[in-house]
């Protein structure tokens, strides 16, 4: 019977859930915020990208609804059809200014940017070096790419250098990949020292500054700009939809880097522009992330607080290392993991489990943002209280 082909989905799910894998949806019902309407109940947020606290800000609002008024909603048709308007230019032109690059491209979404790009920057007799902690759409990228791609250990420059020593010279073009801020620890790659690599072995460097862009960096330009890297040729990945409170992605870098991606990058060319909504959006948000420097410092002064909080009232729990607003308890099991997020729902606090295969260890990750308040924090704090003393008794 031809159902029987698809009889190994039901099996596969049955593995999934097993292995306490298992993922669902969950409903906001709300504006975005420090607080939200989760199914029903009021919880704190502290599972959102939205770092700045401007996914909800009146002014994206109005930036949004007033593009569509003007321009409709869809955008009809690719960026080299029908889909280009004037704002897409503008929004490349600003975040190449904030980026202190030549040029940038936006696409669709930061998954297509990193997808697009690898795979237009090396092929099959090219060898591409991530860390293995890379995000999936870096990895997608150097698989579609039919480059070799090898993983070193994460972090690890001896490893990084060793397979630069073994392999680079059998290859034609080499492409070291990195996020910047790692998306699900909260730790940052040590871009100076891979850059200085890079430049030994006459390699390409990419990083993805999904997580930090808005967030690192005096003019919050991304930790590019925070390790004072600015001026080093790089091709640099973004997303639209963490800092910027919007949808879509980016590379920023030379005229040519962007040239070259405009007429090669397949998830650039055949998919439709990004939404005119979201492009006015984004502009707005990068406005106000370069004359409101307020929201970001407001954030990493949330940071230091939660940790002192933590260090002060649960000092025995293990944070997983840490230079971010991303800010891990390393937990033993997936289904350890369940149980405190379950807990912490139980008292109003919404903090997620990540478990393998997302991740190698189960975590609860906790993401902090400008608009979270000291008592936001403390009820965090006081949440964990008493889940790990339940745990205990
Ligand atoms: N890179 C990293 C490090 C990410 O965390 C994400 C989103 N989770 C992406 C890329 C993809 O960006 P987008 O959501 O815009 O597709």
């Amino acid at each position: 019977m031809l159902e029987d082909s698809y009889l190994w989905i039901e099996k596969s799910l049955t593995t999934i859930h097993q292995a306490n894998w298992y993922r669902s949806v969950r409903t906001l019902e709300s504006l975005p915020g420090a607080e939200v309407v989760l199914e029903g109940k009021p919880v704190i947020n502290f599972a959102s990208n939205d770092y700045l606290g401007l996914a909800g800000d009146y002014r994206l609002i109005e930036a949004a609804i007033a593009a569509i008024q003007t321009f409709g909603t869809g955008s009809t048709g690719s960026r080299l059809m029908t889909g280009h308007r004037e704002l897409h230019r503008q929004l490349e032109l600003e975040i190449a200014a904030l980026k202190q690059t030549e040029d940038a491209l936006v696409f669709s979404s930061g998954y297509l940017a990193n997808l697009g790009a690898i795979a237009s920057l090396v092929g099959a007799r090219d060898l591409i070096l991530a860390d293995e902690y890379n995000h999936s759409s870096l990895k997608n990228g150097g698989i579609l790419s039919q480059a070799t791609q090898i993983d070193y250990q994460h972090c690890n420059l001896a490893d990084l250098s060793q397979n630069l020593a073994q392999y680079r010279s059998h290859y034609r073009r080499c492409l070291i990949v990195s996020d910047t801020v790692f998306s699900m620890d909260g730790d940052l790659c040590p871009l100076p020292e891979i850059l200085e690599l890079a430049e030994a072995h006459n390699c390409m460097v990419l990083v993805d500054e999904a997580h930090a862009t808005g967030v690192f960096g005096d003019n919050g330009a991304g930790c590019v700009e925070y390790f004072g890297l600015t001026s080093f040729p790089l091709i640099q990945i973004g997303t639209l939809s963490k800092s910027l409170g919007s949808l879509g992605g980016y590379v920023a870098g030379s005229k040519n880097l962007v040239d070259f991606l405009r007429n090669r990058a397949a998830s650039f060319i055949y998919t439709t522009a990004l939404s005119i909504a979201d492009t006015a959006t984004a502009l707005a948000a990068l406005k106000i992330i370069r004359q409101e420097p307020e929201h970001r410092q407001q954030l990493w002064e949330n940071v230091s607080t939660l940790k002192q909080l933590i260090s002060q009232e649960l000092p025995e729990i293990n944070l997983l290392p840490s230079a971010s607003p991303i800010i891990c308890i390393s937990m033993g099991s997936p289904s350890q993991a369940l149980q405190l997020t379950q807990q912490l729902r139980e008292q109003g606090i919404f903090a997620p489990a990540i478990r393998p295969p997302t991740v190698p260890t189960s975590r609860i990750r906790l993401t902090l943002m400008a608009t979270h308040e000291t008592q936001h924090l403390q009820a965090l704090v006081a949440a964990l209280k008493t889940s790990i003393n339940r745990h205990l008794a």
